[in-house]
């Protein structure tokens, strides 16, 4: 019998290896095909184009174990963590599938019979909950399983119907559940299946997908109905190992060993650092598959899931009492556990590590001083009887001291704390006006309906364009007005042309769409962009120039603009040339993350933890253009998906890839999978210059280059802006430098002397300006406008005077262009009646300024010069009064 957490796995994939399934490995926790989904977050997702009827596979029984993280989106377990024994954040999903072959009856019997017969489970503990109209269901388990009819019980809709969507495949479950005993979670003698504790523990969910669901509600039955079971795989293991908790399986204690060493805590002696543990051994699993898997922390999308989970993390490890970044540490347990079943860990160990370390240092120098200032809030807020946490206050949190929401929420639900989160939200939405501009979103949108339809009956696109001018004829195959499905389109309309046969390059990998003319016998289209939304669908987006299209039309000269596409095939070359020179100068590490090749220039986005000094960026142009130099060939082979990471090609982490990919190769450094258009020979590039590098989120850096003939124009450029300064400063170029830091050096000893100057003549002003010394109510008041342009030299202005005058009131006004300046001064023996600061307090407003100070001195300044005058006459007011 399977013990071990892994034999249990392997257990599970033979069994139903030998019932006629096809072992099917995990798929990235990013879902390939679907944009609208966070996380991979069951078996099923990586086959739901099978169960839609939308793909085929060689397979019609498959059986899995599926990296799945639920943290975010529709399903989010993540509060749940640490509290409960048997959720996580990131978990194992055992399942098996069928695809219109065999249905409820083999499920049932097949997944019994793993239980009590393989794995060995005590009958008597076990329940079954169906749907409540599932009456085919409680015959099989009731008169085949023999279960009696007491442990299966019948549940609502919510619980026991599983749908895709609003519309589309769905029917009914059936779970299998373990009874712990009271023992076990609320211990109440009440507690049955519905109860939210451990007691009850699902362990396996079978869905019986046999209906179509249509736009009424209506449930239409299958031809052809479908299984898909899901079994939590640490759950099982708990069950068979014969612990209550998730936690006490050998998935878990070497995480929580690490923690208890770490923190020289005991786990199991107390209540609250017993969670702490449990989320951080929890959270050490769902950090390094999601890093594996290619995401970074990030201050959206997924990229900020994973950020929420490792500060919650490094949060509960604080409250252990941990000072120092621990995670990557726990992190390496996870990948020397678990990189037997998933080789790739071992392979990105040391990426996997350093982005966590990076992380938590970052995290680290905010956390101290953002939980100091929370705790001083709370406190004052609890003295106020306040519970709700202002909205400012977590944005501030958020904004400056990188906490989640979520992560001050359970910082402060200890003392019953709330937040208020609508205020939180206007203050975040007042943030993203103030970034709105300078950020583009992804760019990730879903895939219109209407091409999906398309695609999946039939209509798809060869794509020709590889090899040059194509004149390849072809044929108009579906039009889209709007996203409808039209059958015509008229002259001066805007349309989405599918053709079966097509050179224009649809965008994707990063590489811009073409852009030409689609001639006919009677028609002219203009190609504004093409777009790949779908693998094999490519569309032509633009307007109808001359005549009418239909669908089935040929098109006798399909006209790329040739120069454009020549200029992309540069960039994207030269975007893998840059790649490799990369890796070769910096490391290994260095992962693709993100590339956008227009005819204009490259950008190219990648893992990198520290700045790239100068002589570095200069090694990579180096590299990157003795590589050009060479001039050599490059080539491209199609082959399987496997056989091509084999060879050690560079994928990029969440690329789409089908089955066979092609590989682009450019002598030996440059192997990468890759669909784009490329030069022949790499001398084609000509010139690759980088003209940008920056951070652009934690340990991402990017780079933009140009090639051809864009890099000979910014080297051109360059060089005649050096000229013209070089003119201005009448220097050879070359001594530009040295010339320019003399005459700065210059400049700072003249604005010195002017300083000094304007000291000296402000002395001799000062002596004059005594003869308007005025009394007003008994006190001595000097109320004059001065020619000083700089609040330094007013204020050194007003000290002077004030040194003169020994007892009484000063207020200087100025014009600095297009500001106003206000300067008042009380001096000491007057402190109690006047007070300057509130006196510039109230003549502020009327040069449009605002200020305040000390009751000796206060500065202001205003926007509306031309109205100082009116300081003078207000002065005399206040002072009156
Ligand atoms: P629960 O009600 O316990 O949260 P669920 O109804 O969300 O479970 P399903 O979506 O049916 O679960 O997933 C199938 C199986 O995956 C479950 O029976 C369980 O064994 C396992 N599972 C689900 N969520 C988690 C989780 N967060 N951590 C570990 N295992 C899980
Ligand atoms: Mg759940």
């Amino acid at each position: 019998m399977p013990k071990t957490g892994s034999e249990i796995r392997e257990s599970f994939l033979k069994y139903f290896e030998a019932k006629g399934h096809t072992r099917v490995a995990s798929s990235a926790l990013i879902p390939k095909d679907d944009p609208t989904l966070l996380f991979t977050n069951a078996g099923m997702v990586q086959f739901k184009n099978a169960f839609l009827g939308l793909e085929k596979r060689s397979y019609t029984r498959a059986a899995s174990c599926q990296k799945c993280v639920r943290a975010g989106g529709k399903h989010n377990d993540l509060e749940n963590v640490g509290v409960t024994s048997r959720h996580h954040t990131f978990f194992e999903m055992l399942g098996n599938f069928s695809f219109g072959d065999y249905f409820k009856e083999e499920a049932i019997a097949w997944a019994w019979e793993y239980l009590i017969d393989i794995v060995k489970l005590p009958q008597e503990k076990l329940w079954v909950t169906i749907y409540k109209d599932d009456d085919d269901a409680f015959a099989i388990w009731n008169k085949k399983m023999k279960v009696p009819k007491e442990r299966i019980v019948r549940m609502g809709e919510k619980s026991n119907f599983w749908m895709l969507g609003e519309t589309g495949p769905c029917g009914p479950c059936s779970e299998i559940i373990y009874d712990q005993g009271q023992g076990t979670g609320c211990g109440r003698a009440e507690c049955d299946l519905n109860c939210g504790c451990d007691r009850y523990l699902e362990i396996w969910n079978l869905v019986f997908t046999q209906f179509d669901r249509d736009e009424n509600g209506k449930l239409n039955p299958l031809a052809k109905p479908s299984i898909d079971t899901g079994m939590g795989l640490e759950r099982l293991t708990a069950v068979i190992q014969g612990v209550k908790s998730n936690y006490d399986t050998d998935f878990f204690t070497p995480l929580i060993r690490l923690v208890e060493k770490t923190s020289g805590k005991t786990y199991g002696k107390n209540a609250d650092n017993d969670v702490s543990i449990r989320v951080i051994a929890d959270h050490s699993r769902a950090l390094t598959f999601l890093i594996g898997d290619g995401i970074l922390p990030a201050n959206d999308g997924r990229g900020y899931v994973l950020r929420r989970i490792l500060r919650r993390a490094a949060r509960h490890g604080k409250l252990l009492g941990i000072n120092k970044p621990f995670l990557h540490e726990s992190a390496r347990v996870v990948i020397d556990m678990m990189k037997n079943v998933y080789p790739d860990l071992a392979d990105k160990a040391s990426y996997i590590t350093k982005a966590i370390l990076n992380e938590e240092q970052r995290f680290m120098e905010t956390l101290d001083a953002g939980l100091r200032i929370l705790q001083e809030e709370t406190a004052a807020l609890k003295k106020a009887g306040q519970l709700v946490l202002p909205g400012a206050l977590v944005f501030k949190l958020y904004d400056t001291f990188g906490f989640p929401t979520d992560l001050t929420a359970d910082i402060v639900k200890k003392d019953n704390f709330t937040l208020d989160t609508a205020s939180f939200e206007a203050e975040m939405e007042k943030q993203k006006q103030r970034a709105r501009g300078a950020w583009k979103g992804s760019g990730e949108e879903a895939v219109a309906e209407c091409y999906l339809k398309a695609a999946s009956s039939g209509i798809l696109s060869e794509f020709c364009g590889y090899e040059g001018v194509i004149r390849a004829e072809s044929k108009v195959t579906a039009i889209f007005i709007d996203g409808k499905p039209v059958e015509r389109v008229a002259e001066g309309q805007k349309a989405d042309i599918v053709l079966d046969k097509t050179p224009f390059y649809g965008e994707s990998g990063g590489q811009a769409g073409d852009v030409g003319y689609l001639e006919g016998d009677s028609f002219t289209f203009a190609v504004e962009d093409t777009k790949k939304p779908i693998d094999k669908f490519i569309v032509h987006k633009g307007k109808v120039l001359k005549g009418e299209i239909k669908v089935g039309a040929k098109i006798q000269e399909p006209n790329i603009n040739w120069e454009r596409r020549a200029a992309i095939a540069t960039n994207h070359s030269g975007t893998h040339i840059l790649q490799a020179a990369l890796k070769a100068v910096l490391g290994d590490h260095i992962k693709q993350s993100g590339s956008q090749v227009t005819a204009e220039r490259l950008r190219f986005d990648f893992t990198h933890f520290s700045k790239i000094s100068d002589e570095e960026l200069q090694r990579v142009e180096e590299i990157a253009n003795d590589m050009i130099r060479r001039n050599l060939p490059v080539q491209t082979e199609v082959c399987a998906l496997e056989d091509a990471l084999k060879t050690g090609a560079t994928a990029v982490f969440d690329e789409k890839y089908g089955a066979t990919v092609r590989i682009v190769k450019m002598g030996e450094m440059s192997m990468e999978l890759c669909g784009g258009t490329h030069v022949q020979r790499t001398g084609e590039i000509g010139l690759l210059k980088v003209i940008y590098e920056s951070a652009i989120a934690a340990g991402v850096r990017r780079i933009e280059a140009v090639t051809g003939r864009e890099a000979l124009t910014h080297v051109q450029k360059a060089e005649e802006e050096l000229k013209k300064a070089a003119g201005l400063f009448k220097a050879n170029p070359l001594e530009l430098a040295d010339r320019a830091d003399k005459l700065l050096k210059h400049t700072r000893e003249l604005e010195k002397e002017i300083e000094a100057l304007k000291g000296k003549l402000a002395a001799k002003d000062s002596g004059d300006l005594m003869s308007q010394v005025r009394e007003i109510g008994g006190v001595k008041v000097l109320a004059v406008e001065v020619s000083v342009t700089d609040t330094k030299t007013l204020r050194d202005f007003g000290d002077k005077l004030r040194d003169k005058m020994e007892s009484g009131i000063i207020l200087l006004g100025s014009k600095a262009g297009e500001k106003a300046l206000l300067l008042c001064m009380v001096t000491k023996d007057l402190a109690g009646k006047y007070h300057a600061g509130n006196i510039i307090k109230e003549l502020a407003p009327l040069v449009g300024g605002s200020g305040g100070g000390r009751p000796d001195m206060a500065q202001a300044g205003g926007t509306q010069p031309e109205n100082l005058t009116k300081i003078f006459s207000a002065l005399e007011k206040i002072l009156i009064k």
